[in-house]
Protein backbone atom coordinates (compact mmCIF):
# COMPACT_ATOMS: atom_id res chain seq x y z
CA UNK A 1 0.00 0.00 0.00
CA UNK A 2 2.09 3.33 -1.65
CA UNK A 3 0.10 5.43 0.98
CA UNK A 4 0.86 3.06 4.43
CA UNK A 5 4.53 2.96 2.93
CA UNK A 6 5.06 6.72 2.70
CA UNK A 7 3.68 7.02 6.30
CA UNK A 8 6.45 4.22 7.31
CA UNK A 9 8.86 6.26 5.69
CA UNK A 10 8.14 9.52 6.69
CA UNK A 11 8.61 8.35 10.12
CA UNK A 12 11.61 6.83 10.05
CA UNK A 13 12.80 9.75 8.54
CA UNK A 14 12.16 11.79 11.66
CA UNK A 15 13.82 9.15 13.73
CA UNK A 16 17.08 9.76 11.56
CA UNK A 17 16.75 13.16 12.09
CA UNK A 18 15.77 12.85 15.86
CA UNK A 19 18.82 9.92 16.87
CA UNK A 20 21.16 12.59 15.01
CA UNK A 21 20.01 15.88 16.48
CA UNK A 22 20.10 13.97 20.07
CA UNK A 23 23.79 12.65 18.77
CA UNK A 24 25.22 16.39 18.51
CA UNK A 25 23.04 18.46 20.75
CA UNK A 26 22.35 16.83 23.83
CA UNK A 27 24.66 16.11 26.96
CA UNK A 28 24.12 12.33 26.72
CA UNK A 29 24.17 12.38 22.92
CA UNK A 30 27.88 14.21 22.56
CA UNK A 31 29.02 12.19 26.23
CA UNK A 32 27.84 9.12 25.59
CA UNK A 33 27.75 8.37 21.63
CA UNK A 34 29.45 11.32 19.42
CA UNK A 35 32.64 9.85 21.89
CA UNK A 36 32.13 6.29 20.93
CA UNK A 37 32.06 7.29 17.25
CA UNK A 38 34.78 9.13 17.92
CA UNK A 39 36.85 6.50 19.49
CA UNK A 40 36.38 4.01 17.04
CA UNK A 41 38.37 6.68 14.46
CA UNK A 42 35.25 8.08 13.19
CA UNK A 43 35.50 12.31 11.80
CA UNK A 44 33.10 14.36 12.57
CA UNK A 45 32.68 14.81 9.09
CA UNK A 46 32.04 11.50 8.55
CA UNK A 47 29.36 11.10 10.94
CA UNK A 48 27.52 13.52 9.03
CA UNK A 49 27.63 12.29 6.36
CA UNK A 50 26.42 8.67 6.99
CA UNK A 51 24.05 10.41 9.29
CA UNK A 52 24.73 8.17 12.23
CA UNK A 53 22.72 8.64 15.68
CA UNK A 54 21.99 8.28 18.67
CA UNK A 55 18.94 6.77 21.09
CA UNK A 56 18.83 8.01 24.93
CA UNK A 57 19.17 5.35 27.07
CA UNK A 58 15.37 5.76 28.86
CA UNK A 59 12.28 4.04 27.78
CA UNK A 60 10.60 5.98 25.53
CA UNK A 61 12.44 9.66 24.75
CA UNK A 62 12.73 8.90 21.04
CA UNK A 63 8.45 7.67 21.25
CA UNK A 64 7.21 10.37 23.00
CA UNK A 65 9.14 13.04 20.83
CA UNK A 66 7.19 11.32 17.77
CA UNK A 67 3.87 11.70 19.32
CA UNK A 68 4.49 14.98 20.26
CA UNK A 69 5.17 16.10 16.82
CA UNK A 70 2.14 14.72 15.52
CA UNK A 71 3.36 10.76 14.20
CA UNK A 72 0.99 8.06 15.15
CA UNK A 73 1.36 5.26 17.27
CA UNK A 74 0.45 2.97 14.07
CA UNK A 75 3.31 3.85 12.02
CA UNK A 76 5.83 4.08 14.66
CA UNK A 77 4.58 0.36 15.48
CA UNK A 78 4.90 -0.75 11.89
CA UNK A 79 8.36 0.72 11.38
CA UNK A 80 9.46 -1.26 14.91
CA UNK A 81 10.65 2.13 16.21
CA UNK A 82 8.31 1.42 19.42
CA UNK A 83 7.86 -1.70 20.96
CA UNK A 84 4.31 -1.47 22.40
CA UNK A 85 3.07 -3.91 24.71
CA UNK A 86 -0.82 -4.25 25.21
CA UNK A 87 -2.79 -3.53 28.30
CA UNK A 88 -3.02 -6.51 30.34
CA UNK A 89 -6.40 -8.13 32.03
CA UNK A 90 -4.63 -7.16 35.49
CA UNK A 91 -4.53 -3.48 34.98
CA UNK A 92 -1.43 -2.42 33.96
CA UNK A 93 -2.05 -0.08 31.23
CA UNK A 94 -0.34 -0.42 27.81
CA UNK A 95 3.08 0.19 27.68
CA UNK A 96 5.57 1.80 24.68
CA UNK A 97 8.97 1.49 24.60
CA UNK A 98 11.83 2.85 22.13
CA UNK A 99 13.78 -0.26 20.20
CA UNK A 100 17.01 1.58 19.94
CA UNK A 101 17.02 2.61 23.25
CA UNK A 102 20.83 3.20 24.32
CA UNK A 103 21.96 2.47 20.85
CA UNK A 104 24.06 4.05 18.29
CA UNK A 105 23.13 4.28 15.06
CA UNK A 106 23.31 3.38 11.34
CA UNK A 107 20.75 4.62 9.15
CA UNK A 108 19.81 2.25 6.13
CA UNK A 109 18.95 3.84 3.20
CA UNK A 110 17.33 2.79 -0.12
CA UNK A 111 19.67 2.99 -3.36
CA UNK A 112 17.53 6.23 -3.69
CA UNK A 113 18.69 7.65 -0.51
CA UNK A 114 15.19 6.82 1.77
CA UNK A 115 15.84 6.02 5.15
CA UNK A 116 14.41 2.31 4.98
CA UNK A 117 15.60 1.31 8.85
CA UNK A 118 18.03 0.99 11.04
CA UNK A 119 21.08 -0.66 12.39
CA UNK A 120 21.86 -0.20 16.66
CA UNK A 121 24.56 -0.87 18.11
CA UNK A 122 24.84 -1.75 22.00
CA UNK A 123 27.37 0.19 23.85
CA UNK A 124 27.31 -2.05 27.01
CA UNK A 125 29.41 -4.53 26.94
CA UNK A 126 26.68 -6.99 28.92
CA UNK A 127 26.70 -10.42 26.90
CA UNK A 128 23.19 -10.70 27.15
CA UNK A 129 22.29 -8.02 25.23
CA UNK A 130 23.08 -8.63 21.21
CA UNK A 131 25.60 -6.29 19.81
CA UNK A 132 23.78 -5.32 17.06
CA UNK A 133 19.80 -4.81 16.66
CA UNK A 134 17.78 -4.05 13.66
CA UNK A 135 14.54 -2.61 12.42
CA UNK A 136 12.16 -5.44 11.82
CA UNK A 137 11.21 -6.93 8.81
CA UNK A 138 8.23 -4.63 7.46
CA UNK A 139 6.44 -2.74 4.62
CA UNK A 140 9.59 -0.79 3.86
CA UNK A 141 12.70 -2.48 5.59
CA UNK A 142 13.20 -6.13 4.11
CA UNK A 143 16.73 -7.06 5.17
CA UNK A 144 17.41 -9.38 2.01
CA UNK A 145 16.90 -6.50 -0.54
CA UNK A 146 18.93 -3.77 0.72
CA UNK A 147 22.79 -3.13 1.01
CA UNK A 148 23.74 -1.15 4.00
CA UNK A 149 26.46 1.70 2.41
CA UNK A 150 24.76 1.71 -1.55
CA UNK A 151 23.16 4.89 -1.85
CA UNK A 152 26.44 6.60 -0.61
CA UNK A 153 28.73 3.82 -3.04
CA UNK A 154 26.71 3.78 -5.98
CA UNK A 155 28.64 6.48 -8.24
CA UNK A 156 31.73 5.02 -7.35
CA UNK A 157 31.27 1.60 -7.57
CA UNK A 158 30.05 2.45 -11.51
CA UNK A 159 32.61 4.56 -11.90
CA UNK A 160 35.35 1.93 -10.44
CA UNK A 161 33.71 -0.66 -12.02
CA UNK A 162 34.06 -3.13 -8.67
CA UNK A 163 32.43 -3.34 -5.80
CA UNK A 164 34.10 -4.25 -2.10
CA UNK A 165 31.52 -6.22 -0.21
CA UNK A 166 32.18 -6.32 3.34
CA UNK A 167 30.25 -7.62 6.86
CA UNK A 168 29.22 -5.03 8.96
CA UNK A 169 28.65 -1.12 9.37
CA UNK A 170 31.62 0.09 10.98
CA UNK A 171 33.62 -1.76 8.11
CA UNK A 172 32.37 0.34 4.93
CA UNK A 173 32.41 3.85 7.13
CA UNK A 174 35.86 3.22 8.06
CA UNK A 175 36.72 1.82 4.16
CA UNK A 176 35.00 5.27 2.86
CA UNK A 177 36.89 7.60 5.27
CA UNK A 178 39.58 6.09 4.34
CA UNK A 179 39.23 7.09 0.88
CA UNK A 180 37.42 3.82 -0.69
CA UNK A 181 34.24 4.49 -1.63
CA UNK A 182 32.80 1.44 -3.48
CA UNK A 183 32.00 -0.25 -0.37
CA UNK A 184 28.55 -2.34 0.55
CA UNK A 185 27.66 -4.44 3.56
CA UNK A 186 25.46 -7.20 3.88
CA UNK A 187 24.53 -6.22 7.51
CA UNK A 188 24.37 -9.26 9.59
CA UNK A 189 22.09 -11.29 7.42
CA UNK A 190 23.37 -13.83 4.99
CA UNK A 191 24.13 -12.31 1.97
CA UNK A 192 21.22 -12.73 -1.00
CA UNK A 193 20.50 -13.08 -4.42
CA UNK A 194 18.48 -9.61 -4.02
CA UNK A 195 21.42 -8.04 -2.95
CA UNK A 196 23.55 -9.50 -5.25
CA UNK A 197 21.69 -7.98 -8.02
CA UNK A 198 21.66 -4.52 -6.43
CA UNK A 199 25.49 -4.52 -7.02
CA UNK A 200 24.87 -6.05 -10.84
CA UNK A 201 23.05 -2.91 -11.69
CA UNK A 202 26.68 -1.17 -11.19
CA UNK A 203 29.42 -3.66 -11.80
CA UNK A 204 30.00 -7.23 -12.79
CA UNK A 205 32.59 -7.25 -9.91
CA UNK A 206 32.44 -7.97 -7.09
CA UNK A 207 35.30 -8.43 -4.13
CA UNK A 208 34.30 -9.81 -0.95
CA UNK A 209 36.30 -8.77 2.00
CA UNK A 210 35.65 -11.16 4.91
CA UNK A 211 36.57 -11.17 9.12
CA UNK A 212 39.56 -12.88 9.71
CA UNK A 213 37.95 -15.25 11.78
CA UNK A 214 35.75 -18.69 10.84
CA UNK A 215 33.05 -16.89 10.64
CA UNK A 216 33.49 -14.77 8.00
CA UNK A 217 34.96 -17.36 6.06
CA UNK A 218 32.02 -19.46 6.48
CA UNK A 219 29.94 -16.53 5.16
CA UNK A 220 32.09 -15.73 1.95
CA UNK A 221 31.88 -19.50 1.14
CA UNK A 222 28.50 -19.73 1.39
CA UNK A 223 28.44 -15.73 -0.46
CA UNK A 224 31.07 -16.94 -3.90
CA UNK A 225 28.38 -19.87 -4.69
CA UNK A 226 25.32 -17.12 -5.03
CA UNK A 227 27.13 -14.34 -6.70
CA UNK A 228 28.90 -17.17 -9.72
CA UNK A 229 24.89 -17.97 -9.77
CA UNK A 230 24.20 -14.17 -10.78
CA UNK A 231 26.96 -14.54 -13.48
CA UNK A 232 29.44 -12.12 -12.04
CA UNK A 233 33.30 -12.20 -11.10
CA UNK A 234 33.87 -12.63 -7.63
CA UNK A 235 37.59 -12.40 -6.04
CA UNK A 236 38.39 -12.89 -2.14
CA UNK A 237 40.30 -10.99 0.18
CA UNK A 238 41.13 -12.13 3.42
CA UNK A 239 42.14 -10.40 6.75
CA UNK A 240 44.71 -11.45 9.04
CA UNK A 241 43.16 -13.55 12.45
CA UNK A 242 41.23 -10.83 14.70
CA UNK A 243 41.04 -8.42 11.63
CA UNK A 244 38.25 -6.99 9.77
CA UNK A 245 38.40 -4.61 7.31
CA UNK A 246 37.64 -1.77 10.20
CA UNK A 247 40.21 -2.36 12.16
CA UNK A 248 42.42 -2.49 9.24
CA UNK A 249 41.84 0.74 7.48
CA UNK A 250 41.99 2.04 11.24
CA UNK A 251 45.42 1.50 11.01
CA UNK A 252 46.53 2.10 7.27
CA UNK A 253 46.32 4.34 4.75
CA UNK A 254 44.59 4.28 1.85
CA UNK A 255 48.01 3.39 -0.50
CA UNK A 256 48.59 0.39 2.14
CA UNK A 257 45.11 -0.59 2.24
CA UNK A 258 44.92 -0.51 -1.74
CA UNK A 259 48.38 -2.27 -1.76
CA UNK A 260 46.27 -4.51 0.60
CA UNK A 261 43.49 -5.53 -1.77
CA UNK A 262 46.11 -5.74 -4.63
CA UNK A 263 48.28 -8.04 -3.20
CA UNK A 264 46.00 -10.25 -0.89
CA UNK A 265 42.57 -11.07 -3.40
CA UNK A 266 42.28 -14.00 -5.14
CA UNK A 267 39.85 -15.13 -7.90
CA UNK A 268 37.26 -17.32 -6.29
CA UNK A 269 39.28 -20.50 -7.78
CA UNK A 270 42.32 -19.73 -6.12
CA UNK A 271 40.72 -19.05 -3.31
CA UNK A 272 39.18 -22.21 -2.84
CA UNK A 273 41.74 -24.55 -4.16
CA UNK A 274 44.41 -22.77 -1.30
CA UNK A 275 41.71 -23.23 1.07
CA UNK A 276 40.44 -26.57 0.39
CA UNK A 277 44.15 -28.03 -0.51
CA UNK A 278 45.03 -26.76 3.32
CA UNK A 279 42.41 -28.34 4.76
CA UNK A 280 42.52 -31.70 2.79
CA UNK A 281 46.54 -32.10 3.13
CA UNK A 282 47.57 -35.07 1.88
CA UNK A 283 44.54 -37.07 2.49
CA UNK A 284 43.29 -38.68 -1.34
CA UNK A 285 39.29 -38.83 -0.07
CA UNK A 286 39.64 -35.18 1.31
CA UNK A 287 41.31 -34.44 -1.95
CA UNK A 288 38.08 -35.56 -3.89
CA UNK A 289 35.95 -33.99 -1.40
CA UNK A 290 37.88 -30.74 -2.29
CA UNK A 291 37.68 -31.31 -6.35
CA UNK A 292 33.64 -32.09 -5.99
CA UNK A 293 33.58 -28.78 -3.77
CA UNK A 294 35.15 -26.78 -6.57
CA UNK A 295 33.00 -27.92 -9.42
CA UNK A 296 30.36 -27.23 -7.88
CA UNK A 297 31.04 -23.84 -7.66
CA UNK A 298 32.23 -23.51 -11.40
CA UNK A 299 28.72 -25.82 -12.24
CA UNK A 300 26.72 -22.26 -10.55
CA UNK A 301 28.58 -20.20 -13.66
CA UNK A 302 25.78 -19.50 -16.20
CA UNK A 303 28.16 -18.89 -19.11
CA UNK A 304 29.40 -21.93 -20.88
CA UNK A 305 32.79 -20.02 -21.78
CA UNK A 306 33.70 -18.86 -18.22
CA UNK A 307 32.75 -22.91 -17.32
CA UNK A 308 35.33 -24.14 -19.51
CA UNK A 309 38.11 -21.64 -18.34
CA UNK A 310 37.65 -21.94 -14.79
CA UNK A 311 37.84 -26.07 -15.38
CA UNK A 312 40.96 -25.65 -16.88
CA UNK A 313 42.61 -23.51 -14.80
CA UNK A 314 40.60 -25.82 -11.75
CA UNK A 315 42.51 -28.85 -13.57
CA UNK A 316 45.93 -27.20 -13.41
CA UNK A 317 45.57 -26.02 -9.25
CA UNK A 318 44.93 -29.71 -8.30
CA UNK A 319 46.60 -31.98 -10.93
CA UNK A 320 43.20 -33.57 -11.94
CA UNK A 321 42.31 -34.45 -15.52
CA UNK A 322 40.30 -31.87 -17.43
CA UNK A 323 38.20 -35.17 -18.58
CA UNK A 324 37.20 -35.98 -15.25
CA UNK A 325 36.37 -32.82 -13.88
CA UNK A 326 33.90 -32.04 -17.04
CA UNK A 327 32.13 -35.19 -16.51
CA UNK A 328 31.60 -34.45 -12.58
CA UNK A 329 30.66 -30.89 -14.00
CA UNK A 330 27.86 -33.02 -16.32
CA UNK A 331 26.78 -35.41 -13.55
CA UNK A 332 26.26 -31.83 -11.24
CA UNK A 333 24.29 -30.40 -14.58
CA UNK A 334 22.08 -33.54 -14.84
CA UNK A 335 21.45 -33.25 -10.80
CA UNK A 336 20.57 -29.83 -11.19
CA UNK A 337 18.11 -29.83 -13.86
P1 LIG B 1 31.99 -3.99 15.84
O1 LIG B 1 33.26 -3.64 15.14
O2 LIG B 1 31.08 -2.82 16.05
O3 LIG B 1 32.19 -4.77 17.09
P2 LIG B 1 31.42 -5.63 13.53
O4 LIG B 1 30.70 -4.87 12.45
O5 LIG B 1 32.84 -5.94 13.34
O6 LIG B 1 31.12 -4.90 14.91
P3 LIG B 1 30.82 -8.46 13.55
O7 LIG B 1 30.71 -9.13 14.86
O8 LIG B 1 32.02 -8.71 12.72
O9 LIG B 1 30.56 -6.92 13.82
O10 LIG B 1 29.51 -8.79 12.71
C1 LIG B 1 29.33 -8.31 11.38
C2 LIG B 1 27.93 -7.74 11.21
O11 LIG B 1 26.99 -8.70 11.58
C3 LIG B 1 27.63 -6.53 12.09
O12 LIG B 1 28.05 -5.31 11.51
C4 LIG B 1 26.15 -6.61 12.22
O13 LIG B 1 25.50 -6.06 11.08
C5 LIG B 1 25.89 -8.09 12.25
N1 LIG B 1 25.79 -8.59 13.64
C6 LIG B 1 26.81 -8.87 14.48
N2 LIG B 1 26.36 -9.30 15.67
C7 LIG B 1 25.01 -9.31 15.58
C8 LIG B 1 23.96 -9.66 16.47
N3 LIG B 1 24.20 -10.09 17.71
N4 LIG B 1 22.68 -9.54 16.00
C9 LIG B 1 22.43 -9.12 14.74
N5 LIG B 1 23.37 -8.77 13.86
C10 LIG B 1 24.65 -8.86 14.26
MN1 LIG C 1 32.96 -10.96 12.40
MN1 LIG D 1 33.63 -7.45 12.01
MN1 LIG E 1 34.57 -4.74 13.81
Amino acid sequence: HASERESMMLVTEYAQEFYSDTLWNTESGKAIGLSYFKERGFSEETIRHFGLGYNPDQWDAFTSAALDKGYSLEFLEKTGLTIVKPATAEGSSEKRFDRFKGRVLFPIHSMSGRVLGFGGRTLSSHKKQAKYLNSPESEIYHKSKVLYGIYYAKQAIAREDVCYLVEGYTDVIQLYQSGIENVVASSGTALSSEQIRLIRRLTQNIVVLFDGDEAGLRASLRGIDLILEEGMNVRICSFPQGEDPDSFARNNSKDAIEAYLTDNAQDFIQFKAALLTREAANDPIRKAETVRDIVGSIARIPDRIKREIYVQECASLLGVSEGVLFSTLAQLGKKQA
